[in-house]
């Protein structure tokens, strides 16, 4: 099969022909339809985070696809059903994070296209409980940027808990950010948008902001939103965007973090965080469950998914793309042609 491979940290991925992996007891074997592009993935090729992925490392963790073989055991998923493979590719099931309903904080858990080998290939193993039943009426090509972009957005929001009458801010309006905008929306916040590039806004205005910031034109990085803002979620990796996010924030605002600055390093006022009250929150993708709502707002006809399609021989200019800012939203694999 083809797939994309890092042949040692940092270097350009290498398309190879690679046997197609046997699924093991508990596993299936899924054939790729399409792939998402997340950045996650960017730092897991170039070794940026502080744990190492596995050696020979094939990324991808926005992957969609049909099962086609299943190993042994009572299996929750059959042959050619369409599922999705996210970033939780296993999780222990028995720890009181798992217990509890907070799988993604699981003790000892598998990562999809970081510590198990992705979706970056015409075919990847999963385990058959931790994939997603994706519903009809979803297509795959959307399904993709919903199974880690949408699931981490809408959670999020869901820890922040926006609420009707409270005002909620999506920075970055990319690949998580146009959904998060939606999510926002449809918990009934009002939003205000803001990015550094005139299209991402226009495309924000489109998905029906209330409001829209130009953070390049904002002086001394502030962002001035008149009546501050409620909650805000801040998706770019940016250290400067998330104290501006925080000194726009009102008194009880929320500050829910998803982006991984690579330096790992946020500094943020005390005295305005404990005089307004302010919560800083973070979150990592979402459950099983997270996603299926994710998907049956979709098939609802809720939410509305902004990609490009691309060949998995192109993965390195599409990196490339990627870190330019130069993507409409999100780039999709797609297989099947
Ligand atoms: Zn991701
Ligand atoms: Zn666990």
């Amino acid at each position: 099969m083809l797939a994309a491979v890092v042949p040692a940290l940092g270097a350009p991925l290498e398309i190879r022909d690679v046997p197609i992996p046997d699924p093991g007891p508990g596993q299936v074997l899924v054939r790729i339809e399409t792939s998402g592009l997340c950045h996650t993935d960017i730092h897991a090729a170039r070794g940026e985070w502080p744990v190492t992925p596995k050696d020979q490392l094939i990324p991808g963790h926005e992957g969609v696809g049909i099962v086609e073989a299943v190993g042994s055991g009572d299996l929750p998923v059959g042959l050619g059903q369409r599922v999705a493979l996210p970033w939780l590719g296993h999780a222990c099931g028995h720890c009181r994070y798992c217990v509890d309903g907070w799988e993604t904080y699981c003790l000892s858990p598998s990562y999809m296209g970081y510590t198990m080998d992705g979706s970056y290939a015409e075919y990847a193993v999963a385990w058959a409980s931790h994939v997603v039943p994706v519903p009809d009426g979803v297509e795959p090509i959307d399904a993709s940027p919903l199974t880690c972009a949408g699931v981490t957005t809408y959670k999020a929001l869901k820890v922040a808990r926006p609420q009707p009458g409270e005002t909620c801010m999506v920075v970055g309006i990319g690949g998580l950010g146009h959904l998060g905008l939606q999510y926002a929306r449809i918990f009934g916040s009002r939003t205000v948008a803001v990015d550094v590039h005139a299209d991402k806004l226009e495309l924000a205005s489109s998905l029906g902001a209330d409001h829209v910031v130009d953070a390049a034109e904002a002086e001394d990085g502030a962002l001035g939103v008149a009546g501050g803002v409620d909650v805000a979620l801040v998706t770019v990796p940016s250290p400067a965007a998330m104290r501006a996010a925080h000194a726009a924030l009102n008194p009880n605002g929320r500050l829910v973090l998803v982006g991984l600055p690579a330096d790992n390093r946020l500094e943020l006022p005390v005295f305005e965080t404990v005089l307004k009250g302010i919560s800083v929150i973070g979150s990592l993708v979402g459950t099983r469950s997270d996603l299926a709502t994710v998907f049956d707002l979709h098939a609802r006809g809720l939410t509305r998914v902004v990609t490009e399609t691309r060949r998995l021989e192109d993965v390195n200019t599409c990196f490339e793309e990627v870190l330019a800012g130069a993507v409409p939203a999100r780039l999709v694999f797609d297989f099947r042609s």
